[in-house]
């Protein structure tokens, strides 16, 4: 699938490749812990300070309102330009929180939080998943019992990435006593540094500690930091998830090319050969993703489901190229720059933003209209 650039839009890659070539740090950004979080904010309030940040906001709330056509070509330039990856710790605040802020927040919300995202001053992490609620959400168990103008949260929150090292959490906990499912929750606005909040990171195969454990001990926060109102947060919710799953992980969507290239240079395997054939055929496959993702964000009307078709796509093929590259380069690959480290952080690719088969249920009952699953 071609884009149709008008001139104005070839000026404007034109714009953002001279731009990223001029900026992009050299030093590589660090994996994790506060090191990982002074880089990501340095390099947002770079973006920010040349009109680079909320590519997506409206103009209204500081953003850039760019149209689907010119956020394709940006994130484009970037993997091209090897910036740093844009699903780091800033990522939950720019693609997450701020957007539902805008969609559904309070005046006072919006205007304390939103330039604080945008400028590089805040980090955020999400707080939905529960050690018993991850693909069914719906069953969480963390409270937030109303008491004057304040709820008081208990509980606990697992796999929340940058947990450790950010200043608010997207909480999502059960309000409404005795409500069940979806109803009674509510979407709040969680400061980590509230008393009776303690976090312990999780360490993943790959050495890393992105996640977080949280535990809420009679957590005191003001009423006035729900977001969406009382016991509507399940709406605050899907506000938030949709949101994701149509743009956010674009680029990691386009770097795939940018990756199949990298390895067919430094595999260079002679053609006719079992190796080109498999290296040839992941590099139609990240054409075809590429193509997916760009007719996802083109379509007009937006198709909310179209999204779990890519993200499935893109996270099954990430994991082929990654193993594929383990098993060409054999133990060169341990020398030959990230690809052992990102073939282990691949495995959670078909886990994180909803598991592959969740995408799969989505995909059947929703777009090919199969009969949906029997729920509890
Ligand atoms: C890298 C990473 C980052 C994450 N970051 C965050 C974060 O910032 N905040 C946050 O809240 N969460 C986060 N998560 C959690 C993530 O959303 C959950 O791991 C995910 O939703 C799956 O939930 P679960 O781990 O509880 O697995 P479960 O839901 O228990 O699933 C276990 C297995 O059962 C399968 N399964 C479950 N239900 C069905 C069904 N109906 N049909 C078929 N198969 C099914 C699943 O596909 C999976 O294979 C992150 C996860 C990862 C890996």
């Amino acid at each position: 699938m071609m884009l149709e650039l008008a001139p104005e839009d070839v000026a404007f890659r034109l714009n953002a490749r001279d731009w990223l070539k001029a900026n992009v740090p050299a030093a590589p950004a660090p994996h994790e812990g506060h090191p990982s979080r002074e880089y990501a904010l340095e390099w947002l309030a770079r973006l920010h300070a040349s009109g680079w940040s909320g590519l997506a906001w409206p103009a209204d709330y500081g953003g850039q309102g760019l149209s689907p056509t010119r956020m394709i070509l940006w994130y484009e330039e970037y993997v091209r330009a090897r910036a740093p990856s844009a699903l780091d710790c800033t990522f939950v605040a720019l693609n997450h929180a701020g957007p539902t802020l805008i969609a559904c927040g309070t005046e006072r919300q919006k205007t304390f939080h939103l330039p604080r995202i945008l400028e590089g001053r805040s980090i955020w992490c999400q707080g939905f998943s529960e050690p018993g609620a991850g693909s069914d959400l719906a069953s969480l168990k963390t409270t937030g019992r109303v008491d004057g103008d304040h709820i008081v949260v208990n509980g606990q929150k697992i796999w929340s990435s940058f947990a450790h090292i950010a200043d608010y959490q997207e909480l999502l906990i059960r309000t409404e006593p005795g409500s069940a499912r979806n109803k009674g929750l509510s979407w709040v606005i969680c400061d980590m540094t509230l008393p009776g909040i303690t976090i312990r990171p999780i360490c993943n195969m790959a050495g890393v500690s992105h996640f977080a454990e949280v535990f809420y001990d009679d957590v005191r926060i003001p009423l006035s930091e729900i977001v969406g109102g009382l016991h509507n947060g399940w709406n605050t919710a899907m506000t938030t998830l949709g949101i994701e799953r149509r743009t956010a992980a674009m680029t990691l969507q386009l770097e795939l090319s940018v990756k199949i290239e990298e390895l067919i240079d430094l595999a260079r395997p002679a053609p006719g050969t079992a190796a080109a054939e498999i290296l040839s055929d992941l590099r139609a496959e990240a054409a075809a993703v590429r193509a997916m993702t760009y007719r996802t964000a083109l379509r007009e009307p937006a198709t909310p489901f179209d999204g779990s078709l890519v993200r499935l796509s893109y996270a099954e093929l990430a994991q082929r190229i990654h193993r594929t590259a383990v098993d060409i380069l054999g133990a060169g690959a341990l020398a030959e720059g990230p690809w052992v480290h990102d073939y282990l952080e691949s495995y959670s690719e078909t886990i994180a933003g909803g598991t592959a088969e969740i995408q799969r249920n989505i995909i059947a009952e929703r777009i090919l209209g199969l009969p949906r699953e029997a729920r509890a």
